[in-house]
Parts: structure tokens; sequence; C-alpha cells
């Protein structure tokens, strides 16, 4: 059941939130209520039938500081709820559904589409502006908002909540004799005030055997219903008096300046009057007149009806796009990726904002300090790309040229490349040709007195067997850099009984990115991780041209880049962040469905949980025996591909040091500079040679890389895993 998190401006919207948090209660809902008005207010609510929910009263404010103190009091806790009904029309409204959308939190305006003509209708439309859903009283509340643009599917009418308060509240007694109850909360400044208009009403109700009772804002709000739905005739300048005296049946007279409900004023339930003298002939008419209530079936069951649209509301998924039948969903597009409302909504409010680079913004830091918490980190830096993650983390550690920095030959070139911009030369470690992960092994082979950090990449998501890495590193007091780029979420501890840890936060920074096909995305973007308080102020000066920021005597302290996100690509970084953990539960179980489905196949081995971690499967990389299946990887992959099964036999084809930047390594002063302070350099021939390199190569030969993502349902696995079955079959000559 979701927790909800209901906003209340004052003792009014307690009309039509009672019965609403009542209903949610009933129903088993978690339900928060943040008041924003008094103690005494409060009370009133209570006894109008609010019933007792884990409440925060935000206290007495006074009109200069409402907005900021609003905002301050709805602090993260408080708005962990997912879901917030906003009712009212003042500025609360308005900072609830926007600190809301900046936690991500849906907002559901209650008693939307009330438009009365009166100078609070703009701040009417502000506040269901602010909000994603409606639930208005009337089907004319619903056209207005139909007006407006807001979209159809959003908008349910659910009847009158204060006829549902009138219904459930005890019967008022027949008052001694018949009274006009006379109601004013804005007339003050009018023509209509003092004396003039007591006067006339005073008269008028006199002349049709009428008393006239006046309301009194000291007496509890309960008390005051109950009085006024005996009345005979109501004259009010009060929205919520008119939706009570139709729900009542009790004819109603509105006083123009304060403007009457329009649909109830189509209806015929309520008459304006436009001068204090015109009482005189409209109360006697008034009386005259028979009202009667709006009684439907959709009115006593508001609050139901209210709960049903929340379902309705919250159920649906709000992915703009499902893979046409037959094809699969694809990171490509917006059928594998995880975009809906929430990024839209923070986009929006970083462009509106008008700030669009993180310096000056807000979403970037905001970005910065949910990763960290989310990994477990003490800082996080975001940074344009994942390359540029890498590239903070090499300048972190602080190399002389022609260092030496030990790395994987099987990963992306995004994270190699930068070694060699920091003057350093990247040293390849084998991996083991079952994991395609570097180990203590390979990299001790690799290792010597110019070794000044170690890059370990976990694979596809399956996080590399760490402990002896660590252990080898630290006995060198070598730094070691997770690239954790394909691996979020993923888990590891270093022996059965060792706490479980994060991957990204084991080794002194951990690097990631947010490219368009990774678990989290904002079409390019990296986060640097760490620790260690030095490495963290290096890399934000990394991102920052090195421009010392906040110092007494800033200068540009060392060659650095501009590397920063922007607030953009922030804003949206923040609405996915709330996914990520769903969406590596999401991958793990179609990894363990595709599992189930293939690992009885001879020749085939599915990848799957090391023994100390967690896989976080970026990918499905599997292996191919070319000794059972005819033709190997390759030949599997190509009738997998004839079934309309994307797929990368062999991932990257060959070991990064074969690339032409590596084997052309003089023709660039980037490359060349540091292997020119290298003996590395002298050699004749390759800078590496295949040879050396057994597991990579094997690893290389047998895997075939099948891309999987979140969006992936029980059908599209199965389609996956028929293909592949056929395929085996045609192939294996078992
Ligand atoms: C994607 C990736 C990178 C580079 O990230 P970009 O955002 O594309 O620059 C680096 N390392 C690994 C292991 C990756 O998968």
């Amino acid at each position: 059941m979701p927790h909800i998190l209901i906003g209340l401006a004052s003792c009014q919207e307690a009309n039509v939130s009672a019965p609403v948090v009542r209903a949610l209660l009933a129903a088993g809902h978690e339900v928060r209520i943040a008041w924003f008005g008094s103690t005494a207010e409060f009370e009133q609510a209570v006894a109008l039938g609010l019933p007792d929910a884990d409440t925060v009263i935000a206290g007495d404010f006074d009109d200069d500081s409402r907005l900021l103190q609003a905002c301050e009091f709805l602090n993260d806790e408080w708005l962990q709820c997912p879901i917030v009904l906003s009712t009212g029309y003042d500025v609360f409204a308005v900072a609830l559904a926007e600190t809301a959308h900046e936690r991500c939190a849906k907002v559901i305006r209650l008693g939307a589409g009330e438009r009365v003509g009166d100078v609070r209708d703009a701040k009417r439309r502000r506040a269901d502006h602010a909000a994603d859903a409606f639930c208005v009283s009337t089907d004319t509340q619903r056209q207005q908002l139909l007006n407006e643009g807001f979209p159809e599917e959003r908008i349910a009418v659910v009847g009158s909540l204060v006829a549902q308060v009138l219904a459930e509240m005890p019967e008022a007694p027949t008052p001694i004799a018949p009274f006009v109850w006379l109601a004013l909360e804005h007339t003050q400044t009018t023509e209509f005030h003092g004396d003039e208009l007591l006067v006339h009403c005073e008269e008028a109700s006199g002349n049709c055997g009428l008393k006239l009772h006046q309301a009194n804002p000291s007496i509890p709000a309960t008390q005051q219903i109950t009085s006024a739905r005996s009345a005979s005739v109501i004259v009010t300048d009060s929205v919520g008096y008119q939706e009570l005296a139709a729900a009542a049946g009790i004819p109603c007279i509105v006083l123009a300046p304060a403007g009457a409900r329009w649909d109830l004023l189509i209806d015929g339930a309520v008459q304006v009057v436009d001068r204090a003298i015109e009482l005189r002939q409209a109360i006697p008419q008034a009386f005259e007149r028979q009202a009667s209530a709006v009684e439907s079936e959709a009115t006593i069951d508001a609050a139901k009806n209210v709960l049903q649209a929340i379902a309705t509301w919250t159920e649906v998924s709000d992915a703009t796009t499902e893979a046409s039948p037959g094809t699969l969903p694809t990171e490509a597009n917006a059928t594998g990726r995880t975009f809906d409302d929430s990024e839209l909504r923070l986009l929006n409010a970083a462009l509106r904002s008008g700030t669009l680079n993180s310096t000056r913004g807000t979403f970037v830091s905001r970005f910065e300090s949910e990763f960290a918490e989310w990994l477990g980190s003490r800082h996080a830096i975001a940074c344009a790309s994942g390359s540029a993650a890498v590239h903070c983390a090499i300048a972190a550690v602080g190399l002389a040229a022609g260092d030496e920095v030990i790395t994987t030959p099987i990963t992306d070139m995004g994270a190699l490349t930068p070694i060699f911009y920091e003057g350093a030369v990247p040293v390849f470690a084998d991996v083991d040709p079952e994991t395609l992960n570097v180990t203590a092994e390979t990299i001790k082979a690799q290792l010597t007195e110019r070794t000044k950090a170690i890059i370990v990449t976990h694979l596809f998501g399956r996080p590399c067997d760490l402990q002896p890495i660590m252990t080898l590193a630290a006995e060198r007091g070598i730094p070691v850099i997770e690239d954790s780029a394909q691996a979020f979420g993923a888990t590891y501890a270093s022996s059965e009984h060792a706490p479980v840890t994060a991957i990204g936060t084991i080794g002194k920074i951990g690097c990631f990115s947010l490219q368009q096909g990774k678990h989290i995305t904002t079409g390019e973007g990296g986060i640097v991780c760490t620790d260690d308080d030095d490495a963290a102020r290096r890399m934000f000066l990394f991102v920052n041209k090195a421009w010392g920021y906040g110092d007494k005597n800033p200068d540009h302290y060392f060659p650095a880049l501009n590397y920063r996100l922007t607030e953009l690509q922030g804003a949206v970084a923040c609405a996915q962040l709330p996914k990520l953990d769903e969406v590596v539960a999401h991958r793990r179980m179609i990894a363990a469905d595709l599992h189930s489905r293939l690992s009885h196949l001879p020749g085939i081995v599915c990848p799957g949980d090391p023994s100390n971690g967690t896989h976080s499967y970026w990918k499905f990389a599997f292996r191919v025996d070319a000794k059972v299946i005819e033709g190997g990887a390759v030949a599997l992959g190509s009738r997998m591909r004839a079934e309309g099964i994307a797929c990368a036999p062999r991932y990257v084809v060959k070991p990064a040091f074969e690339c032409q930047l590596f084997r052309e390594w003089r023709n660039s002063p980037v490359s060349l500079m540091p292997l020119q302070n290298n003996p590395r350099g002298q050699r004749e021939g390759a800078l590496f040679d295949r040879a050396d390199y057994p597991g990579s190569v094997q690893g290389l030969e047998q895997v075939v890389v099948l891309p999987i993502n979140e969006r992936y349902r029980p059908h599209h696995v199965e389609t996956v895993a028929n293909a592949i079955v056929k395929a085996h079959g045609a192939l294996s000559s078992v």
C-alpha cells in the first residue's frame, strides 16, 4: 500500500479531505497529514471528522515567510510518500506540489477545476497546474480543466466531498425559529462592508419572519456547519459555503465581489447579488424557492471515487512507448528505457528555473548527493561521460609522465584513452576467460615499479574478485579504480561472512557512466565516487577547469577540462535514480529466467552471480563451446540474428591493444609523450602481443553478448530463449 501525504492549507479543506482520509485509512493506506495552519484550525478540522493520522502541524505562518517555511517544512523524510494529495489554492498547494515533484512523488488535486471569477482564480489555476491528476466535484469543473488543456485521462469526476461530510454528520437540530445564515469571509474590503449589509440583511430577513444568524470564525467549524445546515437561506461570500448550501439543499445568495461558483450558478443552486440593497428582494425570493440537495450516488461515494481514481492513476505505467508486437524492447529508444512523467517534470522545472549550468543550478548537485547516498560513498561528482569519469579518477591519482596504469584489454575505449591524456601508459592485464574480468594473478603479472594505478572493470555487471586484488594493491600502495560503468547495483563481499558492499565503493574511486545504453541514463553523462576527501577535491576541480571555486585566492591549479554535466542532464538523472534499484532487480529476474531456459543446453554456459557477490546484468553474456556447437559464438550469433535477436558474438572482437590507436601510438602526441617517458616506447613492433593474452583471446572467442533491459516482459524473454534454443539445435552435434 502506498503512503499518501495529504497537504491541508486550512480548516476549510478539511471539509473535503476528512472523508478521503477516512476512506484511505479504511483501505489500509498509510496516510500522513501536513497541516499548514494553526493548531486551533486543526482542532476544528478534527471536529469536522478529520481522523487521527500521522500529522504534522506546520504552525501559524505570517504571510511573507509562509512559502519559505512551508518548503522547509516539507523535508525529505516527510516526502517519502509516493502520492501527495493537495488541497487549497494558496501558495501551499503550489509549494507542496513542487517539493513533491522534486521527490518524484505524484500530486493529485482534490477539488480541482474550481473557477469562481474572483481574484483568487489565478491561485486556484496555479495550484491545479502544479498537479499531475485531478479530482473534481462536477462535470462543469471537469470541462473547465479540459478547456485549460488538462489531459482528459487525468481528470476524475468524483462528486461532492462536502455532501459526503454532511451525510456523515449528525442531523442538525430543528431551530426554534427559522433563520438566515450570514457567512462572510472576504467581504470586508468591498462595498458590502459593514452596517449597510447587516441592516439590509436583517430587515429583509425580518420581513419574511426569519432571524439573522451570523457565522463567527471563533466558533468550531462543526458547530458552524451544524447550524448552517438548518438555515432557511444562506448569504455568503465563501466558495465553501456555496457548496455546502448546494449539498444541503439550502437556497444560497452570493455576494457578488466574491464571485459565485459558476457550476452552481448554472445549476440555479446559487444566486448573485451585486449590491447590499438587492438583498431586500433576494432574501424573500430565496426563502420561497425550494432548493433541493444534490444527493446522487456519486456525491455520497465521493471519497471512494477518489480512492478509485488514485488507484487507476498510480496503476498505469507512465512509460510512454511499448515495443510493438514481434519486436524486442531496445535501449536505443523509449521501448527499452524507463523515462516517464518524472523526467519531464524535472526537465520542466530545470527549464523554468532558467539555469542550465550546474555551477549555479540545483539538479546536478542534488543528483550528486542522492547518488552518493544511494551508493554509500562520501562524495560523488557528476561529469560529462563515463570516459570523463575514468579521466577524473586517473587525474585524481596524480601520475607522472611515463607512469603505468594496469587495466583490461576488454573494455570501452573511453576507459583507456584518458590514461594517455594524463601522461601515463596503459598496461594490459589478461582476463579470466570465463568471466572476462581481470584477476589478482593477471594484474600481478603486469606489475612494475612504474605501476601507479590499477583499473578494474566489472564487465557486463559481474563483480571482479576484488578481495585478492585489493590485498595485492594494498601491499604495493597502489590505488584501485573501479570502472563500474556496467555494474550499477552490483555487490561484493570480501568473504562469505564479510559485509556486502556496493561495487564502486571498494576501490579508492568508483566510476559510472550514464550513457544511453547503461542501467540509468542521461544520454551522455557520468559520475565518480570516493570516500577520500582529497581525491574528491581533485575530481571536483578536474571537471571545473581546475578553478578553485570558493577558495580565498582561486586560480586554475592544473590542466583540466570542462567536464560538467548540464542541469538538463542533472534533472533527468534525478528522475532516473529512484528507478535504479528496480531496474537492477528487473534485470536480475530476466537473467534468472534466461538462465533457467538456457543453462541445460550443452555447450552453453550462462552467466551468474559469483559466490561472494551479485551480478547486475548490464548485458547477458554467455559462453559458447565450439567443440559442442558448430562454429561457436560466431555461428550461433549469426543464427540468432537471423531469428531477429540482436546480439554481439565476440563482444569487442579484438583486445583493445590491437586497435589502431595502440598500433600507431607514435602518430599522436597524446600517446607518444607517455611512451617516450617509458621503456616500453623503445620496443620494436607492437606494444602488446596477443600471445601474452590467452585468456582474453579465448574469452572473446567464446562470448555472445545478448542485450537485455528492464522493459523485457516474460514473453520477450521467451522469444529470445526460443530463438537461442532453435539456433543451438541447428548447430549442436549432441
Ligand atoms: C560505457 C563504458 C565506459 C564509457 O562511458 P561513456 O559514457 O560511453 O563515455 C567506460 N567503461 C566501461 C566499462 C563502459 O561500459
